[in-house]
C-alpha cells in the first residue's frame, strides 16, 4: 500500500461529473433537503415546546405507527424508543433482554460491542461468541442454553449484511439494525427486538433508539423488571415501553431528530414502504458493484455477492492506486466521507447508499472516482 500523502492531489473533476449531493457517509448520513423543510416549516410551533404535550407527541406517535406500517409489524409487536442511541441499547438490552446467556455473533466493530457489553455483566453467563473474519459473517447455532441470538443486518464497518432469520431455537432474536432498518428487506416474524438509530437509513440525527419488539420480548422486558436485578432507570427498557406507549421517552429527546425521523418514514411510506426503500438501496449497489468488478483497478472487499451489503459498499482498490488520495480529491469537491472505516486498516472507499441517496448520485459518483483514478495513475 501506497502509504499515505499529506498533500491533496491537485486533480479538477468536471462538474458534469459530481453528484448532485455530495453526501456518502455511513454515518450520521445525508439527510434529504425536504425533511430540512418540513422541519424548518414546523419549527416556530414544534422547536422549543415541551416532549409532554401533544405536539410533540403526535410527532412520535407518528414515528411509532409509522415504523409499524413500514416493518408490516404482526399483532402485538410494539415501537419502543428511548436517548442514548444504538450504544445505549446495548447497555439496556445487557440488562433488560437477557435472562442469563447471550450468543453473538461477532464480524466486525459494532457486531463486536454487544457481546463486550454482555461478557462484562456481573449478572449473566459468559456469553457464546462466534466470530468470523471482516468481510464475512457467522452463522447462528442453535444452543438451548442460549436465551438470546444477537444478529447484526449489516456490520457498517465492513459492509458485510446477513440476512434475517430465526435460529431453530427458542431464544429471542435480537438485531442490531442501526444501519440496515429500511434499507434492506426484514421479515418481522424472524426477530424479536430489532433496534436501530435515526442517522443512518432514517437519513435523521443520532443520539435516539428505536426498537421494534415482538410480545415475546416484552414479557422478556417485563418478567426481567419483576425479578431481583438493578437496573439503572436510564437503561430500564420497562421504564422505555412505559414511556413509548405514551409515545414519551423517560428524559428529553432531541425534538429535532423526531421530526426529521418522521418526515423520512412517511417519505418511505408513502411511495410504496419497504419495497420502495429497499428498491432505491438495491439499485444503488447493483451500479456500484458492476462499476468496481468492470473497473479493471477496483472490487467489492466482500467476497461473497449474497453477503455484499447493499446499504453500505466496501471497495478495495489496487496497490498502485492510494484510495486515500481519492477521498481527498472528493472531499475537496464537497464529496465526503468516503473514507474507509479506520480500524479496518485497507486501501479502500467506504460508500454509503442508504435509501436517502440517490442512485443516479451514485453512478456518478463513479464516473467521479474513474475520472480521478484515470489522473492519478
Ligand atoms: C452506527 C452503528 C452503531 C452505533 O450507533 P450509535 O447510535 O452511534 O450508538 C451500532 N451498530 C451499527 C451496526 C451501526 O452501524
Amino acid at each position: 500500500m501506497i502509504p499515505h500523502m499529506a498533500e491533496t492531489p491537485d486533480i479538477r473533476i468536471p462538474a458534469e461529473l459530481l453528484p448532485k449531493d455530495g453526501r456518502f457517509g455511513a454515518g450520521p448520513s445525508k439527510v434529504r433537503s425536504e425533511q430540512v423543510a418540513a422541519l424548518a416549516a414546523d419549527a416556530p410551533h414544534f422547536l422549543g415546546t415541551s416532549h409532554r404535550q401533544k405536539t410533540v407527541k403526535s410527532v412520535v406517535g407518528d414515528v411509532r405507527s409509522g415504523l409499524a406500517e413500514l416493518f408490516s409489524l404482526p399483532d402485538g409487536y410494539e415501537v419502543l424508543l428511548g436517548n442514548g442511541g444504538t450504544t445505549c441499547f446495548w447497555d439496556a438490552a445487557t440488562f433488560g433482554l437477557i435472562e442469563k446467556k447471550s450468543q453473538h455473533l461477532s464480524f466486525g466493530e459494532f457486531s463486536s460491542k454487544f457481546a463486550t457489553a454482555a461478557s462484562q455483566a456481573p449478572f449473566l453467563d459468559d456469553p457464546e461468541i462466534i466470530k468470523t473474519d471482516p468481510g464475512t459473517h457467522p452463522a447462528a447455532i442453535a444452543n438451548s442454553e442460549i436465551d438470546l441470538y444477537a444478529l447484526t443486518h449489516n456490520e457498517t464497518s465492513t459492509g458485510v449484511s446477513m440476512k434475517i432469520t430465526r435460529p431453530d431455537a427458542s431464544g429471542l432474536v435480537a438485531v442490531d439494525a442501526t444501519s440496515a432498518a429500511g434499507g434492506l428487506y426484514v421479515d418481522a416474524n424472524e426477530f424479536d427486538c430489532y433496534y436501530f438509530a435515526p442517522q443512518k437509513s432514517f437519513a435523521s440525527d443520532g443520539g435516539l433508539w428505536l426498537a421494534l419488539c415482538s410480545p415475546a420480548a416484552i414479557e422478556r422486558i417485563e418478567s426481567l423488571a419483576a425479578s431481583d436485578r438493578w437496573v439503572p432507570a436510564f437503561f430500564d427498557l420497562k421504564i422505555a415501553l412505559d414511556n413509548s406507549r405514551l409515545d414519551q421517552t423517560y428524559n428529553t429527546p432531541a425534538l429535532a431528530t423526531i421530526h426529521l425521523l418522521r418526515s423520512q418514514i412517511k417519505w418511505m411510506n408513502d411511495n410504496g414502504g419497504l419495497d420502495f426503500s429497499t428498491g432505491r438501496c438495491d439499485r444503488s449497489a447493483e451500479i456500484l458493484y458492476t462499476w468496481a468488478e468492470k473497473s479493471g483497478f477496483a472490487r467489492p472487499f466482500v467476497e461473497r455477492e449474497d453477503q455484499r451489503s447493499h446499504v453500505i459498499a466496501t471497495i478495495d482498490f489496487v496497490d498502485a492506486i492510494d484510495a486515500s488520495q481519492i477521498a481527498a480529491v472528493l472531499r475537496a469537491h464537497g464529496i465526503v466521507d468516503t473514507e474507509p472505516y479506520r480500524k479496518l486498516g485497507r486501501n479502500q472507499l467506504r460508500i454509503a447508499m442508504f435509501p436517502a441517496i440517490d442512485p443516479d448520485d451514485i453512478a456518478l459518483l463513479c464516473g467521479a472516482i474513474t475520472h480521478v483514478v484515470g489522473a492519478l495513475s
